[in-house]
C-alpha cells in the first residue's frame, strides 16, 4: 500500500463529512481480544457457533455462562487500543459520524465512542429470559451461574446477538436513519470484520452506491476487498492513526 491510497482517504475524511464506520473483531485484536476465525477463537474444544446459540444455552447453559464469564474476565484485562481511540476522536472531528460495530466487547465506549450502536449486542448486558427485564453494567463479573433476575427469580441471559437469532430492530432502525437521511455518507470505513453477513455487505456497498468511498483497513483480503474504493492492508492499530494524524495534522 503506497501512501497515495493512505492520503486519498485522509483528504476525504479532512473535509467536513458524513461519515460511516463498521468494526469487526479485528479492531480489537491488537487489545488482545481474539478474533472469533483466528487463533484462540476455540475454547474447551468448543467452537463459538457451539456456544453463541441459542440451542447451546438451551442444551447447557451454565457452560455457556462459564464461558461468557471468563470473556468477561478477560475484558477486564484489556484496554482499548490506538485504533479504538482513533475511531473515538474521529467522531469529533466530522460533522455526521456513526459507528456500527459487531463487537460485543464494550472497548469502543471504553475508548469514548457515543454515536454507535452495538448491532451484536454487548456482553455485559443481560436479559431475562421471564420477564424480559434488561440491564447492563460494565465490569460485573457474577458471584453464581447462571445469573438470576433480581426482579422475577428468572435466568438470566447475555444481551447478545447468537448465531441463528435477528438483529435487534432499535439500533438497526437508527443506523437505516442515519444512512437515509441526507445528505449521503462520505465516506464508509470497513475496519477488522470478515464482513460474513448480509446486513454489513448491503450496509457498506448501499452507501458506496449512494457515492461514498468505500475504504476497508484490514491486514487480509475479505469479500469487501474486491468492491472497495481503497484497501489498507495492515492493522487498525497502526493504520488509524496514521489516517487520523493526516488527516487533521495536530495543530
Ligand atoms: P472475524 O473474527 O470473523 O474477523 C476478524 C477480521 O479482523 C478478519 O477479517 C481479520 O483479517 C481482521 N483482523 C485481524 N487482526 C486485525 C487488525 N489488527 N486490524 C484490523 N483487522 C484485523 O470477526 P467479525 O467479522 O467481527 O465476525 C465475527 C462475529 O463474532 C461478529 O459478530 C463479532 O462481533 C463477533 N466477535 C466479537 C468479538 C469482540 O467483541 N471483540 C470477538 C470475536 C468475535
Ligand atoms: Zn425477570
Amino acid at each position: 500500500m503506497g501512501t497515495g491510497e493512505i492520503s486519498r482517504v485522509a483528504e476525504r475524511l479532512s473535509r467536513d463529512q458524513k461519515v460511516f464506520v463498521i468494526t469487526g473483531a479485528g479492531i480489537s485484536a491488537e487489545s488482545g481480544v481474539p478474533t472469533f476465525r483466528g487463533a484462540g477463537g476455540y475454547w474447551r474444544n468448543f467452537r463459538a457457533e457451539d456456544l453463541a446459540s441459542p440451542e447451546g444455552f438451551a442444551r447447557d447453559p451454565l457452560m455457556v455462562w462459564e464461558w461468557y464469564t471468563e470473556r468477561r474476565r478477560n475484558l477486564l484485562e484489556v484496554d482499548p487500543n490506538l485504533g479504538h481511540h482513533a475511531i473515538a476522536a474521529l467522531e469529533r472531528r466530522v460533522g455526521a459520524f456513526l459507528l456500527a460495530t459487531q463487537n460485543v466487547d464494550g472497548l469502543h465506549q471504553r475508548a469514548g465512542s457515543e454515536r454507535m450502536e452495538t448491532v451484536h449486542g454487548d456482553i455485559w448486558a443481560t436479559r431475562c429470559l421471564e420477564c424480559g427485564d434488561r440491564h447492563r453494567e460494565l465490569g460485573l463479573i457474577h458471584e453464581s451461574l447462571p445469573p438470576r433476575c433480581e426482579r422475577c427469580g428468572g435466568m438470566l441471559r447475555p444481551d447478545v446477538v447468537w448465531f441463528g437469532e435477528y438483529l435487534p430492530p432499535e439500533p438497526l432502525g437508527r443506523i437505516d436513519e442515519f444512512l437515509r437521511t441526507s445528505p449521503g455518507v462520505d465516506v464508509t470505513l470497513c475496519i477488522g470484520t470478515t464482513a460474513m453477513f448480509g446486513y454489513i455487505q448491503a450496509w457498506a456497498l448501499g452507501t458506496q452506491a449512494g457515492g461514498a468511498m468505500l475504504v476497508e483497513i484490514n491486514p487480509d483480503v475479505t469479500p469487501l476487498s474486491a468492491h472497495a474504493d481503497v484497501c489498507l492492508r495492515g492493522p487498525s492499530g497502526e493504520l488509524l492513526p496514521r489516517l487520523m494524524e493526516m488527516a487533521f495534522p495536530s495543530e
